[in-house]
């Protein structure tokens, strides 16, 4: 039997791996601030779990995530849920409040997961687009239906990159450049050429051969698979990567900034896809308010 930590999924763990699922389908995955904090929740669990020597993030439905919920947070808000990191105040006026929310729940998030000491896999399957990215991102690898696609298209409504900016080290700068400037769908086979995905399965198989590889990896020392993941991601970090991100967070907050400053809102509404250019005023409008 699975427990249900609505909307995400923690599996019954077997020959050392659990599933972990995001389980969004009806909105293709796109992450409230319960997903997320759901999400935590079951990679805390999948941390402390014995049992667990290596964790799979999947996915319910056709779309692995496209990405943050615009839409609205289903009646929720960061200060429903015990705060992680220690930025806080989510409704202070300006870009404050903002910052603060997005350090919690992107920047402080996918920090966390990137550390978590046991190996991670993402199986990404259909599309996986903008905040999408990040969930995937933060996996130790990422393994892909061969008719996945990525895709970047928030410079289209005014903004750098997502809050969690590992573009140039995913992709390479030039390649990442490319990517943003044109808002072209990555396949998961370039993804795998340019090492962003390490393995592509027939869609069919993605699931099975996903487990078959954790299984595999989880046969090996748990001490040696922690300290392998530390000198890979310590490795990452003494090139910069870390200060990069704080970087690239700090120019991410002048975007939303200058678009406040302009439309009162923190995107450019007229780059947003017709279905979420009417109801976003509201979103933002409530994002900023104290409770
Ligand atoms: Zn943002």
């Amino acid at each position: 039997m699975s427990e249900a930590i609505v909307p995400v999924i923690y599996g019954q763990p077997a020959n050392g791996v659990v599933r972990i699922t995001l389980n969004r389908p009806e909105r293709k995955n796109a992450q409230d601030v319960a997903l997320l904090y759901g999400l935590d929740a079951a990679f805390q669990q999948a941390a402390k779990d014995a049992q667990v020597k290596v964790i799979i993030l999947d996915a319910a439905g056709d779309t692995f995530s496209s990405g943050h919920d615009l839409k609205g947070d289903s009646g929720k808000r960061p200060e429903d849920f015990p705060l992680v990191g220690m930025w806080a105040d989510f409704g202070a006026p300006g870009q404050e409040g903002m910052m603060a929310r997005e350090w919690e729940i992107y920047l402080g998030f996918c920090e966390r997961w990137r550390s978590i000491p046991k190996p991670t896999i993402a199986q990404v399957q259909g599309k996986c687009i903008a905040g999408g990215l990040m969930l995937a991102w933060v996996c130790d690898l990422i393994v892909a239906g061969d008719s996945t696609q990525f895709q970047d298209p928030v410079v289209a409504f005014g903004m750098c990159g997502s809050e969690f900016f590992m573009h140039p080290f995913e992709l390479g700068t030039r390649r990442a450049k490319d990517w943003l400037f044109t808002s072209d769908w990555l396949s998961a086979e370039e993804a795998r050429q340019i090492g962003m995905v390490s393995r592509v399965f027939a869609d069919g198989k993605l699931s099975e051969e996903t487990q078959k590889l954790a299984e595999r990896i989880a046969l090996k020392p748990g001490f040696a698979l922690k300290m392998a993941k530390e000198a890979i991601n310590q490795s990452q970090d003494a090139c910069g990567r870390r200060t990069a991100m704080l970087q690239s967070f700090s120019i991410h907050q002048l975007c939303h900034s200058h678009w406040r400053n302009i439309y009162g809102i923190p995107v450019d509404p007229s780059g947003l896809p017709e279905s979420l250019r009417a109801g976003i005023y509201d979103y933002f409008a409530g994002l900023g308010k104290r409770t």
